[in-house]
Protein backbone atom coordinates (compact mmCIF):
# COMPACT_ATOMS: atom_id res chain seq x y z
CA UNK A 1 0.00 0.00 0.00
CA UNK A 2 1.38 3.42 -1.04
CA UNK A 3 1.49 6.27 1.33
CA UNK A 4 -1.34 8.18 2.65
CA UNK A 5 -1.21 11.04 0.01
CA UNK A 6 0.67 8.75 -2.81
CA UNK A 7 0.39 11.34 -6.18
CA UNK A 8 -1.68 13.66 -4.76
CA UNK A 9 -1.34 17.60 -5.39
CA UNK A 10 -1.78 19.21 -1.70
CA UNK A 11 -2.56 22.67 -0.60
CA UNK A 12 -1.43 23.66 2.86
CA UNK A 13 -2.38 27.25 4.23
CA UNK A 14 -0.72 28.61 7.27
CA UNK A 15 2.23 26.36 6.68
CA UNK A 16 4.70 28.81 7.40
CA UNK A 17 5.04 26.92 10.97
CA UNK A 18 3.26 24.76 13.75
CA UNK A 19 0.63 22.64 12.44
CA UNK A 20 0.75 23.81 8.59
CA UNK A 21 4.24 23.26 8.10
CA UNK A 22 4.49 19.79 10.00
CA UNK A 23 1.22 18.87 7.34
CA UNK A 24 3.40 19.89 4.69
CA UNK A 25 6.34 17.77 5.57
CA UNK A 26 4.38 14.91 6.33
CA UNK A 27 2.07 14.68 3.17
CA UNK A 28 5.23 14.88 1.16
CA UNK A 29 6.58 11.86 3.17
CA UNK A 30 2.86 10.25 2.27
CA UNK A 31 3.76 10.29 -1.49
CA UNK A 32 2.11 13.99 -2.44
CA UNK A 33 3.22 14.56 -5.88
CA UNK A 34 3.35 18.32 -5.29
CA UNK A 35 3.11 20.52 -1.66
CA UNK A 36 2.04 24.12 -2.23
CA UNK A 37 2.39 25.82 1.17
CA UNK A 38 0.69 29.13 1.56
CA UNK A 39 0.89 31.88 4.18
CA UNK A 40 1.19 35.28 4.83
CA UNK A 41 4.79 35.13 6.31
CA UNK A 42 6.57 34.94 3.03
CA UNK A 43 9.79 33.70 4.68
CA UNK A 44 9.19 31.28 6.89
CA UNK A 45 6.90 29.92 4.44
CA UNK A 46 9.33 30.02 1.93
CA UNK A 47 11.60 28.08 4.77
CA UNK A 48 8.74 25.32 4.81
CA UNK A 49 8.97 24.25 0.66
CA UNK A 50 12.72 24.66 1.02
CA UNK A 51 12.30 21.60 3.40
CA UNK A 52 9.97 19.45 1.44
CA UNK A 53 12.07 20.09 -1.34
CA UNK A 54 15.71 19.21 1.22
CA UNK A 55 13.33 15.75 1.80
CA UNK A 56 13.22 15.29 -1.99
CA UNK A 57 9.79 16.75 -2.54
CA UNK A 58 8.39 18.79 -4.56
CA UNK A 59 7.31 22.45 -3.07
CA UNK A 60 5.84 25.50 -3.77
CA UNK A 61 5.42 28.48 -1.39
CA UNK A 62 2.87 31.37 -2.15
CA UNK A 63 2.65 34.30 0.02
CA UNK A 64 -1.28 34.44 0.59
CA UNK A 65 -3.41 36.71 2.77
CA UNK A 66 -6.03 33.87 2.87
CA UNK A 67 -8.75 37.31 4.05
CA UNK A 68 -8.21 38.29 0.56
CA UNK A 69 -10.30 36.90 -1.86
CA UNK A 70 -8.32 37.88 -4.69
CA UNK A 71 -5.17 36.53 -3.55
CA UNK A 72 -6.92 33.16 -2.34
CA UNK A 73 -8.26 32.90 -6.23
CA UNK A 74 -4.47 33.55 -7.60
CA UNK A 75 -3.38 30.65 -5.02
CA UNK A 76 -5.29 27.70 -5.82
CA UNK A 77 -4.99 29.36 -9.95
CA UNK A 78 -1.61 28.64 -9.45
CA UNK A 79 -1.02 25.55 -7.83
CA UNK A 80 -3.72 24.08 -10.89
CA UNK A 81 -1.24 26.03 -13.03
CA UNK A 82 1.71 24.36 -12.01
CA UNK A 83 0.66 21.20 -11.10
CA UNK A 84 -2.69 20.49 -12.63
CA UNK A 85 -5.39 20.24 -10.24
CA UNK A 86 -5.93 20.23 -6.47
CA UNK A 87 -6.44 16.81 -4.54
CA UNK A 88 -6.27 17.65 -1.09
CA UNK A 89 -6.68 21.13 0.47
CA UNK A 90 -6.28 21.80 4.05
CA UNK A 91 -7.38 24.77 5.22
CA UNK A 92 -5.55 25.28 8.64
CA UNK A 93 -4.44 29.32 8.44
CA UNK A 94 -5.57 31.33 11.95
CA UNK A 95 -4.86 33.70 14.21
CA UNK A 96 -5.84 33.84 17.83
CA UNK A 97 -6.73 37.51 18.35
CA UNK A 98 -6.71 39.25 22.14
CA UNK A 99 -7.45 37.70 25.00
CA UNK A 100 -10.65 39.59 26.11
CA UNK A 101 -13.92 38.68 27.84
CA UNK A 102 -16.90 39.32 25.60
CA UNK A 103 -17.71 42.59 27.20
CA UNK A 104 -14.18 44.17 26.41
CA UNK A 105 -13.54 42.79 22.72
CA UNK A 106 -13.17 45.19 20.47
CA UNK A 107 -14.47 45.68 17.01
CA UNK A 108 -11.01 45.49 15.77
CA UNK A 109 -9.99 42.24 17.25
CA UNK A 110 -13.39 40.70 16.42
CA UNK A 111 -12.95 42.06 12.72
CA UNK A 112 -9.48 41.04 12.41
CA UNK A 113 -10.49 37.41 14.03
CA UNK A 114 -13.96 36.95 11.87
CA UNK A 115 -12.32 38.45 8.67
CA UNK A 116 -9.10 36.32 8.53
CA UNK A 117 -10.35 33.11 10.08
CA UNK A 118 -13.64 32.91 8.96
CA UNK A 119 -14.22 34.65 6.32
CA UNK A 120 -10.70 33.30 5.01
CA UNK A 121 -11.28 29.91 5.01
CA UNK A 122 -15.16 30.35 3.68
CA UNK A 123 -13.06 31.69 0.79
CA UNK A 124 -10.39 29.28 0.76
CA UNK A 125 -13.10 26.54 0.08
CA UNK A 126 -14.99 28.14 -2.37
CA UNK A 127 -12.52 28.54 -4.90
CA UNK A 128 -11.17 24.74 -3.95
CA UNK A 129 -14.51 23.33 -4.01
CA UNK A 130 -14.95 25.34 -7.89
CA UNK A 131 -11.60 23.32 -8.27
CA UNK A 132 -12.70 20.29 -7.03
CA UNK A 133 -16.15 20.05 -9.41
CA UNK A 134 -14.26 20.86 -12.22
CA UNK A 135 -12.10 18.23 -12.20
CA UNK A 136 -14.24 15.46 -11.04
CA UNK A 137 -13.51 15.48 -6.95
CA UNK A 138 -10.74 16.20 -4.11
CA UNK A 139 -11.16 16.48 0.07
CA UNK A 140 -11.24 19.13 2.02
CA UNK A 141 -9.83 19.00 5.50
CA UNK A 142 -10.32 22.02 7.48
CA UNK A 143 -8.57 23.17 11.41
CA UNK A 144 -11.90 23.97 13.75
CA UNK A 145 -10.70 23.79 17.24
CA UNK A 146 -12.21 22.22 20.39
CA UNK A 147 -13.25 25.93 21.06
CA UNK A 148 -15.80 24.93 17.76
CA UNK A 149 -16.77 22.51 20.59
CA UNK A 150 -16.64 24.11 23.84
CA UNK A 151 -16.44 27.12 24.85
CA UNK A 152 -13.02 29.38 25.69
CA UNK A 153 -13.58 31.77 27.82
CA UNK A 154 -12.00 35.06 26.86
CA UNK A 155 -11.51 34.10 23.50
CA UNK A 156 -15.04 35.58 21.89
CA UNK A 157 -14.24 35.95 18.77
CA UNK A 158 -11.90 32.98 18.07
CA UNK A 159 -14.68 30.68 19.57
CA UNK A 160 -17.00 32.41 16.83
CA UNK A 161 -14.98 32.10 13.93
CA UNK A 162 -14.11 28.26 15.19
CA UNK A 163 -17.97 27.21 15.71
CA UNK A 164 -18.80 28.89 12.03
CA UNK A 165 -16.07 26.72 10.56
CA UNK A 166 -17.34 23.99 12.31
CA UNK A 167 -20.38 24.97 10.40
CA UNK A 168 -18.71 25.86 7.24
CA UNK A 169 -17.42 22.35 7.49
CA UNK A 170 -20.55 20.37 7.72
CA UNK A 171 -22.81 22.52 5.37
CA UNK A 172 -20.47 21.82 2.70
CA UNK A 173 -19.98 18.24 2.98
CA UNK A 174 -23.96 17.45 2.30
CA UNK A 175 -23.74 20.20 -0.21
CA UNK A 176 -20.55 17.77 -2.28
CA UNK A 177 -21.44 14.57 -1.05
CA UNK A 178 -22.54 13.45 -4.68
CA UNK A 179 -19.81 15.35 -6.34
CA UNK A 180 -17.24 13.28 -4.96
CA UNK A 181 -15.65 15.97 -2.67
CA UNK A 182 -15.62 15.39 0.93
CA UNK A 183 -15.38 18.14 3.80
CA UNK A 184 -13.83 17.32 7.41
CA UNK A 185 -12.28 18.91 10.03
CA UNK A 186 -9.94 18.00 12.72
CA UNK A 187 -10.41 19.82 16.42
CA UNK A 188 -7.15 20.78 17.97
CA UNK A 189 -6.49 20.40 21.33
CA UNK A 190 -3.72 22.65 22.88
CA UNK A 191 -0.71 22.26 20.59
CA UNK A 192 2.68 23.57 20.87
CA UNK A 193 3.13 25.75 18.00
CA UNK A 194 3.86 29.87 17.30
CA UNK A 195 0.03 31.25 18.28
CA UNK A 196 0.32 28.74 21.89
CA UNK A 197 3.86 30.46 22.38
CA UNK A 198 2.40 33.78 21.80
CA UNK A 199 -0.90 33.44 23.25
CA UNK A 200 1.87 32.33 26.33
CA UNK A 201 3.89 34.88 26.20
CA UNK A 202 6.61 32.17 25.36
CA UNK A 203 6.94 31.85 29.36
CA UNK A 204 7.65 27.94 30.37
CA UNK A 205 5.39 28.57 33.31
CA UNK A 206 2.01 29.34 31.23
CA UNK A 207 3.14 26.10 29.10
CA UNK A 208 3.35 24.53 32.22
CA UNK A 209 0.20 25.79 33.51
CA UNK A 210 -1.80 24.81 30.40
CA UNK A 211 -0.33 21.55 29.98
CA UNK A 212 -1.39 20.82 33.72
CA UNK A 213 -4.26 21.74 32.79
CA UNK A 214 -5.02 19.16 30.29
CA UNK A 215 -6.42 15.63 31.50
CA UNK A 216 -3.13 14.18 30.20
CA UNK A 217 -0.49 16.89 31.17
CA UNK A 218 1.01 17.46 27.99
CA UNK A 219 0.22 19.75 25.18
CA UNK A 220 0.09 18.16 21.60
CA UNK A 221 3.16 18.11 19.33
CA UNK A 222 1.85 19.98 15.99
CA UNK A 223 2.73 16.60 14.50
CA UNK A 224 -0.03 14.68 16.18
CA UNK A 225 -2.53 17.13 14.47
CA UNK A 226 -0.83 16.78 11.04
CA UNK A 227 -1.31 12.81 11.27
CA UNK A 228 -5.00 13.61 11.29
CA UNK A 229 -5.45 16.12 8.60
CA UNK A 230 -3.33 13.79 6.56
CA UNK A 231 -5.32 11.05 6.84
CA UNK A 232 -8.59 12.97 6.66
CA UNK A 233 -7.45 14.04 3.20
CA UNK A 234 -6.63 10.35 2.38
CA UNK A 235 -8.47 7.56 0.18
CA UNK A 236 -8.40 5.57 3.58
CA UNK A 237 -10.99 8.11 5.34
CA UNK A 238 -12.80 7.85 1.80
CA UNK A 239 -16.65 6.95 3.93
CA UNK A 240 -15.76 9.92 6.58
CA UNK A 241 -17.39 13.59 5.08
CA UNK A 242 -18.82 16.27 7.68
CA UNK A 243 -16.93 14.99 10.51
CA UNK A 244 -15.15 16.92 13.06
CA UNK A 245 -12.23 14.62 14.48
CA UNK A 246 -11.77 15.67 17.71
CA UNK A 247 -7.69 15.62 18.25
CA UNK A 248 -7.39 16.94 22.08
CA UNK A 249 -6.40 13.67 24.24
CA UNK A 250 -9.79 13.62 25.98
CA UNK A 251 -9.51 17.24 27.03
CA UNK A 252 -13.26 18.57 25.60
CA UNK A 253 -14.47 14.54 26.65
CA UNK A 254 -15.36 16.39 30.48
CA UNK A 255 -14.71 19.78 29.72
CA UNK A 256 -12.10 22.89 29.14
CA UNK A 257 -10.02 24.81 30.63
CA UNK A 258 -11.44 27.28 33.02
CA UNK A 259 -10.58 31.36 32.27
CA UNK A 260 -8.51 30.96 35.00
CA UNK A 261 -5.98 28.55 33.86
CA UNK A 262 -5.87 30.27 31.00
CA UNK A 263 -4.63 33.55 32.37
P1 LIG B 1 0.86 28.92 14.06
O1 LIG B 1 0.79 30.33 14.51
O2 LIG B 1 2.14 28.20 14.13
O3 LIG B 1 0.28 28.77 12.58
C1 LIG B 1 -0.72 29.61 12.05
C2 LIG B 1 -0.23 30.08 10.69
O4 LIG B 1 -1.29 30.82 10.05
C3 LIG B 1 0.98 31.01 10.81
O5 LIG B 1 2.04 30.53 10.02
C4 LIG B 1 0.44 32.35 10.32
O6 LIG B 1 1.42 33.15 9.67
C5 LIG B 1 -0.65 31.89 9.38
N1 LIG B 1 -1.62 32.96 9.10
C6 LIG B 1 -2.16 33.83 9.98
N2 LIG B 1 -2.96 34.70 9.34
C7 LIG B 1 -2.93 34.36 8.03
C8 LIG B 1 -3.54 34.90 6.87
N3 LIG B 1 -4.36 35.95 6.94
N4 LIG B 1 -3.28 34.32 5.68
C9 LIG B 1 -2.44 33.26 5.60
N5 LIG B 1 -1.83 32.72 6.66
C10 LIG B 1 -2.07 33.27 7.86
O7 LIG B 1 -0.24 28.17 14.97
P2 LIG B 1 -0.91 26.74 14.84
O8 LIG B 1 -1.30 26.37 16.21
O9 LIG B 1 -0.12 25.81 14.02
O10 LIG B 1 -2.26 27.13 14.08
C11 LIG B 1 -2.77 26.40 12.99
C12 LIG B 1 -4.27 26.28 13.16
O11 LIG B 1 -4.54 25.48 14.31
C13 LIG B 1 -5.00 27.59 13.38
O12 LIG B 1 -6.20 27.60 12.60
C14 LIG B 1 -5.34 27.55 14.85
O13 LIG B 1 -6.49 28.32 15.16
C15 LIG B 1 -5.58 26.08 15.05
N6 LIG B 1 -5.54 25.62 16.43
C16 LIG B 1 -4.41 25.75 17.17
C17 LIG B 1 -4.41 25.29 18.48
C18 LIG B 1 -3.18 25.43 19.36
O14 LIG B 1 -3.28 25.17 20.57
N7 LIG B 1 -2.03 25.80 18.82
C19 LIG B 1 -5.56 24.70 19.03
C20 LIG B 1 -6.69 24.58 18.23
C21 LIG B 1 -6.67 25.03 16.92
Amino acid sequence: MGGLAEGKVVLVTGAASGIGRAAALLFHREGARAVVVADIDADLVDETAEMVRAAGGVGLALEVDIANAGAVDAMVTRTVGEFGRLDCAFNNAGVAGKAARTADCTEENWDFVIGTMLTGTWLCMRRELRQMLAQGGGAIVNTASVSSLVASPALPAYTAAKHGIAGLTKTAALEYVLDNIRVNAICPGATLSRMMLENAGASPDALERIARSQPGQRISDPLEQAQAAVWLCSDRASFINGTLLTVDNGATAGGTMSHEERA
